[in-house]
């Protein structure tokens, strides 16, 4: 596989064409941000990390019938994955109540729901991300009907998925965002499963292990990073 000319660059990642039209080479960057773009930084070896554990949990995923663009690691920074056409929807799950559900809504952080929420944002930065519903989609033509109803079963079905692996690995799954794209036709998922993507709490000290720790100052980002990482290679293999 050849590396050829970057196609795409975005906050965390950089996209480039392969000499094969099916497949993209991605390369996970450490800088960060925050707040839309008004926080800047960087995290030393997030990239890897990322790159890493996305590997890992697409993996995961895709031997629980999951289809996900993951098709190898080029290295440590490195994936390539399908080409894929991205939904520019964000499809945030929730589990427990954190974030924007907590600051919006006046719930306490903390507070464990019912059932999952799913959000809808529209992926737009002109418009800075609003939340969007079914009806919103439809009128703005993001997906058909057929692919957001495709989009929310596998959006349930990955977070029982992933809240039962990072239960095993001594985690709580708080809340993530997922992308999904179309690839020949099919909806997969796409983009990225991460500590910048999803809140991830220590089971037994609630702390945090995730970008919260980058978003609010709170120190030990890239230590929190590196421990999410080496509790999914260190234990059992991934099945
Ligand atoms: N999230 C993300 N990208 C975004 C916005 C949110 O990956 O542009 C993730 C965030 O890390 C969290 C989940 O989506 O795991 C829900 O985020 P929330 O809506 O609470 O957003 P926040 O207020 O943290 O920006």
């Amino acid at each position: 596989m050849v590396k050829k000319n970057q196609l795409y660059e975005g906050k965390a990642k950089k996209i480039y064409a392969t000499d094969d039209s099916d497949v993209y080479w991605v390369e996970y960057k450490d800088d960060a941000t925050a707040f839309n773009g008004q926080k800047r930084g960087s995290i030393i070896g997030k990239g890897e990390v990322n790159n890493q554990l996305s590997a890992l949990l697409f993996e995961y995923l895709e031997n629980n019938n999951i289809p996900t663009h993951f098709l190898e690691l080029v290295n440590e920074r490195e994936m390539l994955v399908k080409s894929v056409k991205i939904i520019p929807i964000e499809v945030v799950v929730r589990n427990i109540v954190a974030g924007g559900m907590a600051s919006r809504l006046g719930l306490e952080e903390g507070t464990v729901l019912k059932t999952p929420v799913i959000e809808y944002y529209y992926k737009s930065d002109e418009f800075g991300d609003p939340m969007i519903n079914d009806d919103h989609i439809r009128e703005l033509n993001l997906a058909t009907p057929e692919q957001l109803q495709e989009i929310k079963n596998l959006a349930l079905k990955i977070d029982q998925l992933l809240q039962k692996i990072f239960d095993e690995k001594g985690f709580i799954l708080v809340d993530f965002k997922l992308e999904f794209g179309v690839h020949k036709g099919q909806v997969i998922l796409a983009d990225e499963i991460s500590p910048d993507t999803a809140r991830i709490w220590d089971k037994q000290s609630k702390e945090k292990m995730d970008k919260d720790r980058f978003r609010q100052d709170l120190g030990g980002v890239e230590a929190a990073y590196q421990e999410v990482l080496r509790r999914f290679k260190g234990g059992r293999a991934v099945s």
